[in-house]
């Protein structure tokens, strides 16, 4: 049997060790103690922090949905929910999401401003934008520009819109006409065409419980760095073991500089110079509410999202007071715990910080030429049986199920 190495044990990299390991001698080479990678979770006084985001599941692949469900009881081991997401506006409105199917809530003069853009923009044509203020813009008009998608864009994004490629946003975002933002208010149309508005969610330890069921079947070697892989003959030398093949599911910014012995340097500043964006967590206990996510375009602190953990399962609440749980509370970037707690003293809710974790790669940010440039090293390392997919070896903005579709969607060409 052929051997392959399999380098990161988060869902893409376990997902790949499963595709293959029928066909393949498997080690999965993992550089923490754990499998999960952006995934993770770890309890906090017997509480559920989701290191990174507030992890749920769903996916418009049938074939994914397919094969998840030979891994996992869904009756026993999830629950399903419906997504329950709203705005929290700067004058105290707590807006359902999208917030442009529900102006009809807003005050008079609001509604006659966002119906005077909504004539406006029927009557120009349309044009392609060139970058996301433009977009937002033409999209959903000036009022809901102002009084949402720039302040919650900007505290995402940290730079000027104008500044921000479109490329990243295909297929991501909603892109209701003038016709559906009216019918959508008329009819009060609440949220269902999202992938997620309807979620499974674990029962018991979260996204955790994914990573660990997943890694159980699997030769597994954790705290295993790859430093180095090297191509010598046709072997691949990955900790001085001997590889027919390797699969790479880190990051293509440290990718590019361990594979030894193939020319690839025409990738290498390329690479460098790929753009993204880290998130700082802050795990908090807060005022119960029925929301699973809060997104807050208010300038008066930097957080742009809540995601209430505490209500997608009840073991992930443990021992708080009555009338609270646990949430994870989003910062684009680091930020130190100082300003963190400066900062939760204005978010709503009445947060009480817990812990916090700063993941340096969660957001890659594309421009014009990244997937053509990936595409293209893509073919050119498979030639020489090397192989790499995931969020951040794709550059590209992977949910966990996407991250599955890909993986599998790899291994039947090896
Ligand atoms: C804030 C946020 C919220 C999200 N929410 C959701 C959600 O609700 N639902 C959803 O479906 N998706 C969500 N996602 C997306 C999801 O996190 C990713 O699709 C998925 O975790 C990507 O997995 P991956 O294996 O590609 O990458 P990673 O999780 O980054 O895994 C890479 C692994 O490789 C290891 N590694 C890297 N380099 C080396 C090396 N040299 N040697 C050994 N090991 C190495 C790392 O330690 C890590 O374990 C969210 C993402 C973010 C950032």
């Amino acid at each position: 049997m052929e051997k392959i190495a399999i380098i990161g044990a988060g869902v893409s990299g376990l997902s790949v060790a499963h595709f293959l390991k029928d066909k393949y001698e498997v080690i999965v080479f993992e550089k923490e103690d754990r499998p999960g990678g952006l995934i993770k979770c770890v309890r906090v006084c017997g509480n559920l922090f989701h290191t990174c985001g507030g992890h749920i599941f769903n996916s418009k692949r049938k074939d994914v949905l397919e094969w998840f469900w030979t891994k996992f009881s869904r009756e026993n081991e999830f629950t399903k929910a419906e997504r329950n997401s709203v705005v929290f506006t700067d004058d105290g409105k707590k807006i359902p999401y999208p917030i442009e199917n529900h102006m009809y809530l807003f005050e008079e003069d609001v509604q006659k401003q966002f119906i005077a853009d909504l004539v406006d923009m029927a009557k120009k044509e349309e044009v392609e934008p060139a970058n996301f203020e433009e977009f937002l813009r033409n999209r959903f008009g000036e009022t809901l520009y102002k009084i949402y998608f720039q302040p919650y864009n900007e505290k995402v994004w940290r730079r000027d819109l104008k500044n921000v490629p479109m490329s990243w946003l295909e297929g991501k975002l909603p892109m209701p006409t003038v016709a559906e933002m009216i019918f959508n208010n008329i009819n009060h149309v609440k949220e269902k065409e999202f992938v997620h508005a309807t979620f499974w969610y674990e029962k018991m330890n979260g996204s955790q419980y994914i990573a660990d069921r997943l890694a159980e079947e699997l030769n597994i070697q954790y705290d295993s760095e790859v430093a180095s892989i090297k191509k010598s003959g046709d072997k691949w030398i990955v900790c001085d073991q001997e590889f027919d093949k390797v699969v790479f599911c880190g990051n293509i910014k440290e990718m590019i500089k361990i594979i030894k012995g193939v020319d690839i340097d025409e990738y290498f500043d390329k690479v460098c110079a790929l753009e993204y964006h880290g998130t700082t967590s802050v795990f908090c206990e807060i005022d119960s509410n029925p929301y699973s996510w809060i997104y807050q375009p208010d300038r008066c602190h930097e957080s742009h999202r809540i995601i209430c953990t505490g209500n997608f399962a009840d073991s992930n609440n443990k021992d708080l007071p009555e009338g609270r749980i646990t949430a994870t509370i989003e910062f684009t970037d680091a930020i130190s715990k100082e300003d963190i707690i400066d900062n939760l003293t204005r978010v709503p809710l009445r947060p009480k910080y817990l812990d916090h974790k700063y993941n340096k790669y969660t957001y890659p940010i594309q421009d014009a030429n990244t997937r053509d440039m990936i595409k293209k090293l893509k073919r050119l390392l498979a030639s020489d049986n090397f192989y790499f997919t995931g969020r951040f070896a794709d550059w590209e903005y992977y949910n966990m199920d996407v991250a599955i579709g890909a993986a599998m969607d790899l291994c039947k060409n090896i």
